[in-house]
């Protein structure tokens, strides 16, 4: 139900709900804190945004966008000036052409994207997902994209979780292009073309070069005609040391794609 509240900006359709039908909506499925749990009043701020999605107490931890300046590569954040090359990206330019991302891994992105990945608490996905469709849409052409890669979990991780967070994150992508340019994408969401198959512990806590060593040949391209000479558009949910993106990237201009741009939820 609540699905239907969550297309891009300007086409929500809870924009047009009368105050009555707000009112029963409400009653039925009442607005709560995706962070703390705590009841809402929805107040008439857009569906999808913050306001909307999270208590005042909660919105005091902060919820800052992935916005310039930034390193144009990798999309490190700085905190003034204009956007240019990090020093990182200047001593050794990275494979992944653009990093890119729709929130700032900071204040409650840092509570939430816990909750989203490790105890699924997947309402927030109505939160994401139109911020995911937004970034997508600020940062990259439609054109210049042919494949929207969610980074693949291990079987094992998958039957484990329940759910690819990633590919939650781009699901309706192609429904919510159709609703606002009335015809299909050109590109296309692809959960098939590229797999893990190396199973690693998690990640968390581990320095780079261990994090490197455990990613070293965890992906594999199960389709090349899909990935040949294509632009390809990796998608994760955070981008901390980039190790994951860069080993996938790695796999995939092996296969031949033309190049690898990355969105990610959170870009710490
Ligand atoms: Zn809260
Ligand atoms: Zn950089």
């Amino acid at each position: 139900m609540l699905r239907v509240f969550t297309n891009n900006k300007g086409k929500t359709f809870g924009r047009h709900l009368t105050k009555t039908a707000r009112f029963f909506q409400a009653l039925v499925f009442p607005y709560l804190c995706l962070n703390c749990r705590i009841l809402l009043n929805p107040g008439t701020a857009g569906p999808y945004t913050g306001q909307a999605c999270f208590c005042k107490q909660c919105l005091a931890r902060g919820l800052p966008l992935f916005e310039p300046p930034f390193c144009t590569r990798c999309g490190h954040m700085f905190d003034a000036g204009e956007n240019h090359l990090c020093e990182t990206c200047l001593k050794r330019l990275p494979r992944i052409r653009r990093v890119r991302a729709a929130l700032a891994y900071q204040g409650l992105v840092r509570d939430i994207l816990p909750l989203f990945k490790y105890q699924a608490r997947l309402s927030l996905t109505r939160f994401f997902e139109p911020l995911m469709f937004d970034a997508f849409s600020r940062f990259f052409e439609n054109k210049e994209i042919h494949r929207i890669l969610p980074i693949p979990l291990h079987t094992r991780k998958l039957r484990q979780r329940g759910f690819n967070q990633s590919f939650l994150l781009v699901r309706g992508f192609a429904k919510t292009y159709c609703k606002i340019h009335g015809t299909k994408p050109l590109w296309k969401v692809d959960t098939t073309s590229l797999k893990r198959v190396r199973y690693t512990s998690p990640q968390t806590g581990f320095d780079i070069a261990v994090r490197r060593k455990n990613l070293k040949n965890a992906f594999q391209v199960t389709d090349t005609a899909a990935i040949k000479d294509r632009n390809i558009l990796l998608v994760d949910d955070v981008y901390t040391t980039g190790a994951t993106c860069a080993e996938a990237a790695r796999v995939l201009l092996a296969a031949g794609a033309n190049r690898v741009d990355v969105l990610v939820l959170a870009r710490a």
